[in-house]
């Protein structure tokens, strides 16, 4: 009887793990075994959102506060090294990896609705420790393959470009219209181009940081406003996409009635304080008539494989372009992987 391949996987790896506000450790982990569904990634790319900079800076993000050493990170991509019996996935599969993990048994995941799995975890959420690893260990249902014109750079961007793909969808933007993007982060960058894509005609950007929105102009905003400058009309905009958290500070006025806003950051709920007082209107209303569709702007119900298309056939889409900064981290000094099989 022939024996099956010896494999050897790293059993170690670094992480970089959270421990308080400012207190980020650069530490060697122990890495999980791989179960039969689970898959194991070597981690390419990791996206720093502004959730890991909320946590990194106070040691919450919101509600959510860490309580517990947690490694950061949810925007990730990478190569699966090591795949469980029943997985269904290849060694060897560039992939991306998806931070909002269902139970995958519980009524909501068979029904395909996974984001409010009441049992469900998110990556890089506290206390799930996330990606800003050399190597994870995955639900198979967690990676999604790379097709091969997308590099993993990109493919790390999928997930905020999946918030952006899930915001122009709620808002319903439809060709021809004007919309008012309030804030000039990679998320408003990325909803500019979502946008664009859907053939809005006008696209004008707010934000206080004028570098920001010098950027924006280049991603195909047609007109920025400085909101810290220069009063805001949003009377003739079809509809209002908010990336900003600080809508009072981008302009959006209070009205009595208006046009259609969605939100990536409002997915829970609008916050109290906002300026934004239309009547509830098709993205906001679906969102709090169906308060569990979607709960964090990273769990995004089965927006995940489309967003994929908008990078392989939206050539207009400068995806990875719309991060702020890259860095290359050292390659892993840790135990080697000495086999690709499982
Ligand atoms: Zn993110
Ligand atoms: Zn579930």
């Amino acid at each position: 009887m022939e024996l099956p391949t010896p494999t050897v996987l790293p059993t170690k790896t670094r992480a970089a793990r959270l421990y308080g506000a400012r207190d980020l450790r650069v530490e060697e982990l122990d890495v999980p075994p791989v179960g039969p569904d689970e898959v194991m990634v070597a981690v390419a790319a990791v996206g720093v959102c502004g959730s890991d900079m909320h946590y990194y800076a106070a040691g919450r993000n919101g509600q959510n506060v860490l309580r517990q050493p947690t490694v950061l990170g949810h925007e990730a991509s990478g190569v699966v090294i090591a795949a469980g019996a029943t997985s269904g996935v290849q060694t060897g599969t560039r992939v991306a990896v998806e931070p909002a993990v269902g139970c995958g048994v519980c009524p909501s995941c068979r029904s395909g609705r996974y984001n409010i799995c009441p049992y469900g975890t998110c990556l890089g959420s506290p206390p799930t420790n996330g990606t800003m690893s050399d190597y994870i260990v995955v639900p198979a249902r967690a990676v999604h393959s790379l097709p091969a014109g997308i590099d993993t750079i990109t493919g790390a961007m999928i997930e905020p470009l999946a918030v952006a793909v899930w915001a122009v969808q709620r808002a319903q933007v439809r060709i021809g219209q004007r919309v008012l993007i309030t804030g000039a982060g990679p998320i408003g960058i990325l909803v500019a181009q979502v946008a664009r894509a859907s053939v809005a005609t006008e696209i004008v950007m707010t934000d206080v940081n004028d570098d920001r929105l010098a950027i924006a102009t280049t991603f195909g905003v047609t007109r920025v406003i400085n909101t810290a400058r220069e009063e805001l009309d949003i009377a003739d905009m079809d509809r209002v996409l908010e990336c900003s958290a600080v809508p009072r500070r981008c302009g959006a006025q209070s009205r009595q009635s208006g046009p259609v806003a969605a939100s990536p950051w409002w997915a829970r709920r609008p916050p109290r304080s906002t300026a934004f007082r239309w009547p509830i209107c098709s993205a906001t209303r679906s969102i709090s008539s169906q308060r569990s569709d979607t709960r964090t702007p990273t769990r995004l119900p089965s927006r995940w494989l489309p967003a994929v298309p908008w990078i392989s056939n939206e050539s207009s889409l400068a995806v990875s372009s719309s991060m702020t900064r890259r860095r290359r981290s050292r390659p892993p000094s840790l135990t080697p992987v000495t086999s690709k099989s499982w």
